[in-house]
């Protein structure tokens, strides 16, 4: 895979993508990075790349000519890229998008907002539209930053043990993750569930469904519909998703 950034602030990238899983996946040749300076693609002496919106408003748009200089000329170097804009009005990101993006694309051209966004023509250059929620941001370099850490983290050889990634939140039947311990277990009063102490893989492995379920259903208990449960642990998920909303136990579980 190899992850491209178009943007006004390239250097913000190296620093997280340098370190840990991520940096140690590039190293290993499981991803490519490369950070291009939108600027680079300006003719003026002071590299303009932003301009007042026509109608009146505040602030600054980016200006459409270099965006469309830069997108066409890196998609003419190398295999075709995916080009994925960032803005709030665009599709939610999350880990089924991950997911397809690391199974699909060889390369992904990231282009990154900033000032008050884009101008509207800009956004004929994209493939897909991306938006990490409903707030704003200052810049788009932290939404490619996520996204680049999502992908490049599910592809093959990037998390050490293969199997990682296959537990995890959001990934086995649409269930939170099941809750976790490490030593001491006993903790200022507090105990490891003694299950897992117990060493007996079978009942480990009901406890943790049996977590997941009831993590899932307290915390978000909109993806109960979508998660796949028996018809018995389904209706054991929303009596536990209308006590919590009456006892209001929201951040704890
Ligand atoms: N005026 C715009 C926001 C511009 S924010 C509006 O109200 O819709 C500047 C840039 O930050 C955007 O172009 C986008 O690249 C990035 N950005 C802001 N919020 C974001 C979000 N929720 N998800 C992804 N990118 C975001």
């Amino acid at each position: 895979m190899i992850c491209e950034t178009l943007s006004v602030f390239p250097e913000v990238f190296e620093p997280y993508l340098g370190v840990s899983v991520l940096g140690r996946a590039r190293r290993a040749g499981v991803f490519e990075f490369e950070a291009h300076d939108l600027r680079d693609w300006t003719h003026d002496r002071h590299r303009t790349v932003d301009d007042a919106p026509f109608g009146g408003g505040q602030g600054m748009l980016m200006k459409p000519e270099p965006i469309f200089e830069a997108v066409e000329d890196l998609a003419s170097r190398g295999p075709r890229p995916h080009v994925v804009f960032f803005s709030p009005c665009g599709r939610r990101f999350d880990q089924r998008v991950a997911e397809r993006l690391a199974r699909d694309e060889q390369r992904l051209l990231l282009v990154c907002g900033r000032y008050e966004g884009m101008d509207e023509r800009a956004y004929g250059l994209a493939d897909e539209v991306l938006s990490l929620g409903d707030y704003v941001l200052t810049g788009g370099e932290l939404a490619a930053l996520v996204v680049i850490d999502a992908v490049c983290r599910l592809l093959p050889g990037a998390l050490g043990d293969e199997m990682s990634a296959v537990d995890e939140s959001f990934s086995t039947a649409g269930l939170l993750e099941y809750a976790q311990y490490t030593r001491p277990a006993s903790f200022r009063g507090m105990d490891v569930p003694e299950v897992l102490l117990s060493g007996d893989h079978a009942r480990v492995a009901a406890w943790r469904r049996e977590s997941a379920i009831e993590r899932t259903a307290t915390w978000r208990p909109d993806l109960i519909d979508g998660a796949e449960l028996t018809g018995e642990e389904r209706e054991r998920a929303r009596q536990i998703a209308s006590r919590s909303r009456e006892g209001e136990t929201h951040g704890r579980a």
